[in-house]
């Protein structure tokens, strides 16, 4: 009889993608910064990218735990030039290390004129933008790639590569091979076999490990990843190295 057996990865790990905050409506879940430092020494996440809409709580967080946390800017882009003066300062004042976008929650096109200076923002600063993918009509990968062709210098985050849509995640992959500032991210995303296929066709450099805590337990995402059928070295590249490199943390 063939035993399964999970591959296991107990290397230092960089997460792209977590939250502290409420969440309420029909999400009705939250996190202190405590919280997630604390599952984060668990885990061994050695840093994670932190977001959330009330960005003087995100600025508190990493004020806390500057090692560990990396505060990411989360604007509304229909704010216009409310939204740029956040961002500007979140960048050089708060040091935030990159800009969150997330179209579904805003109501943006993620191409839209109103974002365009908050990717101005993006080149200024060389921080990566990272954008929740997965969700009609705002948050689809084929939009996100009409952004990325027309800002080919600034990294994007496709957070969630698709989500939980075979269609979306596939969109996700062939929309990063056609723009190579496109990184995927792997939070939430239930394919197993599709992590590999963007490592193999995509490149093993541009694939990251994220959890989207507390959305989703790191232990569900980490075992994700760890039955994906991927070699030891592809392990470190997409639990570590990766996000290092791309994300410059
Ligand atoms: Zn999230």
């Amino acid at each position: 009889m063939k035993v399964w057996v999970p591959k296991r990865y107990d290397g230092p790990i960089i997460d792209a993608h977590t939250h502290i905050g409420k969440f309420r409506s029909w999400a009705g879940i939250e996190s202190t910064t405590d919280e997630l430092v604390e599952q984060m020494n668990l885990y061994n996440v050695k840093k994670s990218a932190l977001f959330y809409t009330d960005n003087r709580l995100v600025r508190k967080a990493i004020q806390k735990y500057p090692k560990a946390l990396v505060g990411y800017v989360w604007p509304n882009p229909n704010e216009k030039e409310k939204a740029v003066r956040l961002v500007r300062t979140a960048l050089r004042e708060w040091k935030f290390k990159g800009i969150k976008l997330h179209p579904l929650i805003h109501s943006f096109l993620p191409n839209d004129d109103i974002v365009y200076p908050i990717m101005e923002e993006a080149r200024k600063a060389k921080v990566p933008v990272a954008i929740h993918s997965g969700h009609p009509p705002f948050s689809l990968p084929w939009s996100i790639g009409e952004l990325a062709e027309n800002f080919k210098d600034i990294k994007i985050i496709m957070l969630h590569m698709g989500h939980g849509h075979g269609v979306y995640i596939q969109a996700a992959i062939n929309t990063a091979l056609r723009n190579d500032n496109i990184w995927l991210e792997t939070s939430g995303m239930p394919m197993h076999s599709k992590i590999k296929e963007a490592m193999v066709r995509v490149g093993e450099d541009r694939v990251m490990y994220g959890s989207d805590s507390p959305f989703h337990e790191p232990a569900v995402e980490i075992d994700r990843i760890c039955s994906a059928d991927l070699t030891n070295r592809q392990l470190e590249l997409i639990f570590y190295e990766n996000a290092h490199k791309a994300l410059g943390i």
